[in-house]
């Protein structure tokens, strides 16, 4: 591993809220999106001339389509519940990343603009100009929130900082300043079907090499099916699955998971991809573009039901969006959920006894869990409040012997982002994702001093990516993070169907 450019903070006992250095992290901002890569989404090719005018319409624009932007500018009180709730303030000391201080770089520009006291009196209110400077800040800061949305689970007005993030960076991309990252990404998705830009030849080239894989394994003929017309389930997973470690050994166990239990699936080469980066933009029209590929290969394929691999933004636009943008999904089989997320699928199959585990073959993992944010706290699974919490675990208790929870303040609906999620999962970031991961850090510190985990499984792709690379940082090992799938596979007993 590269020496780092920065000090990687200490591991501390938590809750422990930082001194503020102010301008810390003021340096750091993702690179810009070149020409070829915002044309390619419609936005303009470089910040336009007229961008403070045509920032502060599509400022009003987005308020008045949004009521919920609107209120979240006004509602604020600014008592400071949510100032140190956030991992990136956490980890990085600059009290810009106090979600209050993060939402008021919008606010303060929304009352000069937008309300009667701050075009009349603008100090009297904190009221600033759009100015370039105030534009750089933006630039940086917006793009150091991971929209993950503890900040509004402590705010007693519940207001949503991830949102007022995605508007800005709305805002941002249409006037010529979009990030890298994401958008790159997006332009892959339309132009080649996933994030990774996998063609369709090398995608099927993968999956037979995984057939192979797994037979050698197991010795038996577990398939990894593509395009095929009538199955009756349609997976959509992150792209990461088909090439990446961990990620593909939970692409094998929801493979082994249909097998066993005897449901034909299929993959899509046309909708390769579950992951959907319109929503990190705050753009409702890619996030839409994007997710119309499931609606068309569901419909191509014949399928019955739509399920969701490990992913959790993934999840979350399925979940909270895709009957909205995509709907009416009338054509499925209205008897499972619409769509369904794998882990649902595999806790029914357990609870109806139609999976066999020999539990004993991950007795070398002292596990724990780590909830992902879009899981946690946008979505939901089965039919019960708080199911996205209880069934993950439940499957691990199912496949594996010893499991031990984080501390409760860092789990569930307080659980703390990886660092890397929201579009954030890039290098040109990483100062930001290893001190961001801080809170999570010390939370599994505790767990590994305590009771000896040696592995930390989670159903989210970027998550996955992100601690593979920032566990070294802290003194783990890499390879301790792996996906809730991976241990079933592990686990899962086998027969010929
Ligand atoms: S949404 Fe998450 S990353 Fe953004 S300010 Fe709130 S706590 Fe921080
Ligand atoms: S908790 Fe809510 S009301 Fe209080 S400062 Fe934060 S955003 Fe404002």
């Amino acid at each position: 591993m590269a020496t780092a450019a920065f000090e990687t903070p200490k591991l501390k006992s938590y809750p422990v809220i930082p001194l503020v250095q102010v301008g810390a992290m003021s340096h750091l901002k993702p690179f810009v999106a070149s020409g070829p890569i915002q044309t390619a989404l419609g936005f303009p090719e470089a910040l336009v001339d007229d961008w403070q005018e045509k920032a502060i319409a599509k400022m009003g624009e987005m308020l008045s389509k949004y009521r919920s932007l609107q209120v979240y500018m006004d509602a604020c009180v600014h008592c400071g519940a949510c100032s140190d709730k956030c991992h990136y303030f956490l980890g990085t000391s600059d009290p810009k990343n106090m979600p209050v201080a993060r939402q008021d770089l919008m606010r303060k520009v929304y009352r000069r603009y937008f309300t009667f006291a701050g075009k009349h009196f603008p100090q009297l209110v904190g009221a600033v100009d759009l100015t370039r400077e105030v534009l750089d800040e933006w630039y940086s800061y917006f793009n150091q929130c991971s929209e993950c949305r503890r900040c509004s689970v402590f705010c007693p007005y519940g207001i949503d900082t991830a949102e007022v993030t995605m508007a800005a960076r709305e805002i941002m991309a249409s006037i010529g300043l979009g990030q890298k990252y994401s958008n790159e990404i997006i332009g892959k998705v339309h132009r080649i079907g996933n994030n990774l830009g996998i063609p369709g030849p090398a995608l099927e080239n993968t999956l037979e090499g995984l057939e192979e894989d797994t037979k050698d394994d197991t010795g038996v003929d577990v398939k990894f099916p593509l395009d095929v017309k009538g199955a009756e389930v349609l997976l959509i997973t992150p792209s990461a699955d088909f090439f990446s470690e961990p990620h593909v050994e939970s692409l094998i166990g929801y493979a082994k998971v249909f097998h066993a239990a005897g449901i034909s699936w299929t993959l899509s080469s046309h909708a390769s991809e579950a992951g959907n980066f319109g929503m990190f933009i705050g753009n409702y029209e890619q996030m839409r573009n994007i997710s119309m590929r499931v609606r068309e290969a569901a419909l191509e394929l014949g399928v019955k039901r739509i399920v969701v691999g490990e992913c959790g933004h993934a999840w979350r636009v399925a979940y909270s969006f895709w009957n909205t943008l995509i709907g009416p999904f009338d054509f499925l089989d209205q008897r499972y959920p619409v769509p369904q997320h794998i882990c649902e699928v595999t806790d029914d199959l357990i609870g109806r006894g139609a999976l066999q585990f020999d539990k004993e073959a991950n007795d070398h993992r002292i596990i724990t869990f780590h909830d992902s944010c879009n899981v946690a706290r946008a979505s939901r699974m089965g039919n019960m409040p708080g199911g996205q919490f209880v069934i993950p675990r439940r499957i691990i208790t199912s496949v594996a012997n010893h499991f031990h929870d984080m501390a409760p303040e860092t789990i569930h609906e307080s659980t703390f982002c990886c660092g890397g999620g929201g579009g954030l999962l890039t290098d040109d970031l990483m100062e930001l994702r290893v001190k961001g991961a801080l809170p999570r850090m010390e939370a599994l510190k505790h767990v590994v001093d305590d009771h000896g985990v040696n592995f930390m499984a989670v159903i989210c792709a970027i998550c996955k990516a992100q601690f593979t690379k920032v566990l070294p940082y802290y003194g783990f090992n890499m390879s301790m993070v792996g996906g809730v799938h991976q241990l079933v596979s592990k686990a899962i007993r086998l027969g010929d169907k």
